[in-house]
C-alpha cells in the first residue's frame, strides 16, 4: 500500500469505527440509568460521560418542582416547573416516570426519550430508585441500571458539606434519605463504589461498551452481516 492508500484506509476504518460505536443505526437504543444518594459523585460522572462526545450519550432533562440552585440553569440541569404544571403533565401521561424525592416532584418527559431511542441512540438518566423501577417495567431490557455508592458515609457527608448548596435542614434530610437509597442497591444491574473518580468513570464506560455489544440489541445488524457472510 502506498502512503495515500494507507491514509485513505485508516480514515475509512476510523470513520466506520465511529459509525459502529457512536451512530449505531441498526442497534436498539439503551436507556442508561445512574442512581445514587446525593453526594456520591453521580452528577460529576454524568458530566464526564456527556463531555465524552465519542460516547454519543444524550441526557434526559427532568422536570422538577424543586427550587433552582444558583449553579443550575433552567433547561440544562432541569426544567424547573410549578407543581400545577407537574401534575398536569403527569395526568396527561407526558411523563415516562415520576417520583417524590426530598419533598419535591421529579419526572422524565416521555417525548424526548422516545425521539432519541427511535434514532437508535442512547439516553442517559439521572433518576432515583423509584423512577428506575418504573422505567424498567416499561422498557425491559432496553434499560441498563447502575448504582453509584460513596466510599463511606463520612465522605458522603463531607461532599454534601463541600457542595454547600442546600440549607442545613435539606442536607440533614438528604443524609437520612441516603441510607434508605443505599439499601436499594440490589435493584440494579451494576454497582460502582466511587472511591476513585477516574476508575468509576472507566467502569461506567466498560459497562456501556459491553451493553452496546449485547447480541439482542444488534440482531438486525448481525443478521444482515451473517447473511452476507454465508453468501460468500
Ligand atoms: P437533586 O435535587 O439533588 O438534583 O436530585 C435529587 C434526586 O432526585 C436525585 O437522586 C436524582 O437522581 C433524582 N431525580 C432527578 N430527576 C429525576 C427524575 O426525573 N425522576 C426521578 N424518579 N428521580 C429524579
Amino acid at each position: 500500500m502506498d502512503r495515500a492508500t494507507i491514509t485513505h484506509y485508516s480514515l475509512l476504518t476510523t470513520r466506520s469505527r465511529k459509525t459502529m460505536s457512536a451512530n449505531p443505526i441498526h442497534r436498539r437504543g439503551i436507556v442508561l440509568i445512574l442512581s445514587s444518594p446525593s453526594g456520591a459523585g453521580k452528577t460529576t460522572l454524568t458530566r464526564m460521560l456527556l463531555q465524552d462526545r465519542g460516547l454519543d450519550l444524550t441526557l434526559s432533562i427532568s422536570v422538577t418542582t424543586r427550587a433552582r440552585r444558583s449553579s443550575e440553569v433552567d433547561g440544562i440541569h432541569y426544567s424547573f416547573i410549578s407543581q400545577k404544571r407537574f401534575v398536569a403533565m403527569r395526568d396527561a401521561g407526558e411523563l415516562l416516570e415520576w417520583a417524590e424525592v426530598h419533598d419535591n416532584f421529579y419526572g422524565t418527559p416521555r417525548a424526548p426519550v422516545e425521539e432519541i431511542l427511535a434514532q437508535g441512540r442512547d439516553c442517559l438518566f439521572d433518576i432515583d430508585y423509584q423512577g428506575t423501577r418504573q422505567v424498567r417495567e416499561k422498557m425491559g431490557a432496553d434499560a441498563v441500571t447502575v448504582f453509584i455508592l460513596p466510599p463511606s458515609m463520612d465522605e458522603l457527608r463531607a461532599r454534601l458539606e463541600r457542595r454547600a448548596e442546600d440549607t442545613r435542614d435539606a442536607m440533614a434530610r438528604r443524609l437520612e434519605n441516603a441510607r434508605k437509597e443505599i439499601a436499594r442497591w440490589k435493584d440494579y444491574d451494576y454497582v460502582i463504589v466511587n472511591d476513585d473518580l477516574q476508575r468509576a468513570f472507566d467502569d461506567l464506560i466498560a459497562i456501556l461498551r459491553a451493553e452496546r455489544q449485547r447480541r439482542p440489541r444488534r440482531d438486525r445488524e448481525i443478521e444482515q452481516f451473517v447473511a452476507k457472510l454465508l453468501s460468500e
